[in-house]
Order: C-alpha cells, then sequence, then structure tokens
C-alpha cells in the first residue's frame, strides 16, 4: 500500500494501480499502467487498463482541491505540504535567503 500523505494526481495514480492489482475480479484485465508508462502525450494523470477482450479504458485522474494545509511556491506554482517546506524549498530551489523566505511566506 502507499504509505505517503496523497497530495497530488500521480500519488492517487499510483494508489488506484496498487488497488485494481490487489482486486481479485480482474481475470478479464490483461494490463494496467500508467499514462506515464504507455507513454500517452499528455500532461494528465491516470491509467490504461486493458481488457482480454481488447477493450481498453483510459481513466483520467484531476485533483479537484489542494490538501487543506497546502502551500504553493509564489515562484514556481509547486506544491508544498506546508509552510514550512515552502521556506525550505524557496532557499533550496530559489536561492532565496532564510530570512527572506519566512517573510514571504508568513
Ligand atoms: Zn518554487
Amino acid at each position: 500500500m502507499v504509505a505517503v500523505d496523497i497530495r497530488n494526481d500521480g500519488q492517487v495514480v499510483e494508489l488506484l494501480q496498487e488497488v485494481l492489482e490487489d482486486a481479485e475480479s480482474l481475470d478479464q484485465v490483461v494490463s494496467i499502467r500508467s499514462f506515464a508508462d504507455v507513454g500517452l502525450l499528455t500532461r494528465d494523470a491516470g491509467l490504461v487498463v486493458r481488457m482480454e477482450n481488447g477493450a481498453e479504458f483510459q481513466i483520467t485522474v484531476q485533483r479537484s482541491m489542494r490538501a487543506i494545509d497546502a502551500a504553493s511556491c509564489m515562484e514556481c506554482g509547486r506544491d508544498l505540504g506546508s509552510r514550512l517546506e515552502l521556506v525550505a524549498h524557496l532557499v533550496e530551489d530559489h536561492e532565496m535567503e532564510p530570512e527572506d523566505a519566512q517573510e514571504a511566506v508568513a
């Protein structure tokens, strides 16, 4: 099982893939692969499920709400888990001075 704090669409895809692979009634399912694994040209996250009879389904995962404690980076838009993580991100990835990063997030 996925033991991480699930926050983004890619993590939900991983979770779904694990749940589907663990399900017992999957005799008809030939494969369950992520869009990334099959090289699908899309920015969406999702799964391609192929059946024994040739039918194939695409399941797209879209986040409709962020985690309540999420903090988005004002520089690059990345979704960080908390204000503390955002400060660390600003310092490490945007070379901001720690004091300035604290101030920007406060
Ligand atoms: Zn950033």
